[in-house]
Order: C-alpha cells, then structure tokens, then sequence
C-alpha cells in the first residue's frame, strides 16, 4: 500500500518562569496552516519557587491568527496518574534560579514522566484542533454564518477526550487498573460581607488546592455593568436583560474573568458604583433565578472555591465545606479602602465606608438570599488576622 504524508503535525514545547508558576508551552504546529509565527514570552518577575503549572497551547488557525488555549494541569485527570505525577512533582516546589527554563525543557523527552507532559500538550492540541474544525464544518454548512465567531472555551471544552468522563482517560484508567470511582474534588463555600477578604482567600485556598476559583460577586457586577450602560432598572427592564444577556466566565486559580455578550469585562466592573449598582440588582428575584443555573453550571464538576453572599445557603446548599468569613466594619472599610486607592488615589476613606455599610445593610435585609451564615458553616473572624493565618484556618478545618 502506497503512503502519503497528508501533513505533518509537532508539537513545539517551551517552558517559562513566571513569578507564580511555571508556564508550559506548547505550539501545535501544522504545516497545512502555517508554518511558523511568533509570540510574546511573559516577562520575567521574580525566581521563585514553581508552585503550579499551566498548559498554553497556541494553534494557528487558516485565517493566519493565532489562538490560544489555557488549561490548568490541575485540570486534568493528573491526580490518577502517578508518572505524570511523578513529573510534575519533579518541578512544582523547585526553586527557579537562572537557567531553569533550560533545563526544564532537557527534562521533555528526556526524564522518564516528562513524556506525559508533552503527550498530554499533543492531545489536549490535537482535540482543540478536531474540536474546532468540527465546529467550523458545522456551521460553514450555515449560510448564514461564514465565518465562526471563534471562541476560546471551545479549544478547551473540546480536550473532553482527557475529561474524566472521557474516551482516553477510560483507556487510561483501564491500563492503569485505576479504580472506576474517581475521588470527587469538593465545592467549598465562602460567605461573608464587603472587605471581610474573601477574594484574597478564596483565591489562596484554591491556589493550594489546585482547585478553581469562583468570584460570584463578579457575575452580579457584570449584569450592573450592562444594566448601568443602557440605563436599565426596575423588574420589568432587568427581566428582559437578563433574558438577552450572555454571561461567561472564565476560572483560574487566582481570577474569575466575565464576558457580557462577549465582550470581557473583568477589568471594568470593580468600581464602587458598579458594586452598589449589583448590590441593588441583586435583590431581584429575577436576577438571582437567572444567575442561579449559571453558577452551578460552573461548579457541577466540583474542585471549586466559591465565594459571595449566598454560596452555603442557596447556591450549594449541599457544599462540603462552608465558610463564613468577617471582620469588623473598621477593618472591612480600610482594606476595600486601601483596595480601591491603589486605581484612584483621590478617593476618600468616608465615602467607601459609607458605601460598604450601605451594602451591607442591603445585602443582610433583602428578602431573597439575604447576607447571613450558612448552617453548618464555620466562622472566621479575620479581624487582626493576617491573610496566611486565615488561610491556614481554613485549609486546616478541610483537612481534618
Ligand atoms: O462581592 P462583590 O462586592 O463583588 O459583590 C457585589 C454585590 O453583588 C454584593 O454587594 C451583593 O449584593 C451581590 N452579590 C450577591 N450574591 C452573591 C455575590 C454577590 O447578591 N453570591
């Protein structure tokens, strides 16, 4: 039988320092598309120590621009797999001095376990690439649609393959003699008030737990941000925004991206007009029951922190592990200060607290989901604590 190269795909995979993690990268490369293109290294911050790892894959699509595709390594099944573990452990901790990159990227192919690495950057590229063109044929058959409107989470839902419910992770499981009930990763629930510091420790928990991080609050912000542009207010108004908005969000460890109809407005939305203009939005039933589905969709696989008013009560009533996080309105108010002086240095102590007590009181005395400790959840006082005690307290009470 005669063969012949259709064309040739590689995988080109670099490693970057960064001051929070190490970055693998990896470029599908495809010679029917395009050959070569460039792209930006991350400056370089601090050496530090690697505590995670995050896969970026760039793809070139036909019309020469260049996609890419993030996935935490926390994301896929590594936690069964005890060579990829193996690797990845050989490089999380360590110390990053100079020349690490070097030696990182000698380790690819190289040290036995690295190979998983690499294998799981050609899978999880080559089922974006099949994702993506199976979407693209789809809709090109569309009239209608010349063009797909292209969309980033598309590249990473279509790694399904390495889902746990997946094709390959079964074959994998099965070679393996990996045991069919895969450890469920928790929903951890954090509640609390403006400024008690449930970001900054959401986010922590989720950093060490290789868990994601939820900001709902985010949600709430970004339907105001749309409400405030067009001039919305009143049921009947919001109703029908809510109707025909699109809310997306993107998880990371440490940050919760939204899009609005598409557009990301991550950025945008953390000003305190926008903050009190959520605060009054979310009294409405109708924006709660429209934001409800969103937020467990989010979580259904769990491997979650979640954080905002009513996580333990009404969004994940049956969390593993509910928290509610305070502090005293003193300290609430100067953190959200110090927060928001760092964008505007001209803002005034006063007014912040006097909207952060306005808040709160809206927050505590509507009749929907009010502000209140979920039962079962374990209190934290985070007056006086610094941000590490609090984290400890938290991760120690799921440790046990
Ligand atoms: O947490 P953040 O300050 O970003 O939240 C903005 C507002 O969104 C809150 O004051 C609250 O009224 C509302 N919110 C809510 N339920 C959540 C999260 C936020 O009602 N789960």
């Amino acid at each position: 039988m005669d063969k012949k190269l259709i064309h040739r795909r590689s995988v080109i995979v670099e490693s970057f320092e960064t001051g929070s993690g190490l970055v693998i990268e990896g470029r599908l490369q495809d010679e029917r598309f395009f050959p070569s293109y460039y792209y930006t290294r991350e400056s370089f911050v601090d050496p530090g120590v690697i505590h995670g790892m995050r896969v970026r894959l760039q793809v070139s699509m036909p019309d020469m621009t260049i996609r890419t595709a993030e996935a935490e390594i926390g994301e896929v099944p590594l936690p069964e797999c005890r060579e990829i573990r193996e690797s990845v452990g050989l490089l999380a901790g360590t110390p990053i001095r100079k020349g690490f990159s070097g030696k990182v990227r000698g380790m690819f192919g190289g040290k036995k376990g690295c190979l998983h690495i690499m294998n799981l950057i050609l899978v999880m590229g080559s089922a974006a690439m099949q994702g993506f063109w199976a979407y693209y044929s789809r809709v090109r058959k569309d009239d209608r649609v010349r063009k797909p409107a292209f969309d980033e989470s598309l590249l990473v839902d279509s790694c399904w393959l390495w889902r746990s419910d997946g094709p390959l992770w079964e074959k994998f499981r099965k070679a393996q003699n990996i045991p069919d009930a895969l450890p469920r990763k928790h929903i951890i629930t954090i509640d609390g008030p403006a400024g008690a510091g449930k970001s900054t420790i959401a986010r922590e928990v989720a950093r060490r737990l290789s868990y994601r991080y939820l900001d709902t609050g985010a949600l709430y912000r970004a339907l105001a941000y749309k409400a405030l542009r067009k001039g919305i207010s009143g049921e009947e108004g919001l109703a029908s925004l809510c109707r025909e908005t699109r809310i997306e969000v993107r998880l990371d460890q440490d940050k919760t991206s939204v899009f609005v109809d598409g557009e990301d407005v991550t950025g945008r939305i953390r000003t305190p007009e926008i903050g009190m203009a959520a605060s009054e939005i979310s009294a409405l039933p109708v924006v709660r029951e429209a934001l409800l589905s969103v937020q467990r969709d989010i979580a259904k696989e769990g491997g979650i922190v979640a954080e905002g008013r009513d996580m333990g009560t009404v969004v994940f009533p049956e969390a593993d592990f509910k928290f509610f996080l305070d502090a005293s309105p003193e300290e609430r108010g100067r953190r959200r200060f110090l927060e928001l002086r760092e964008k505007d240095p001209e803002i005034e102590a006063e007014g912040v607290l006097r909207d952060l007590e306005k808040r709160d009181i809206q927050d505590r005395k509507r009749k929907i989901a009010p502000l209140k400790p979920p039962k079962g959840a374990i209190i934290v006082d985070s007056t006086g604590l610094s941000v590490e005690d609090v984290v400890g307290n938290v991760i120690k009470a799921i440790d046990k």
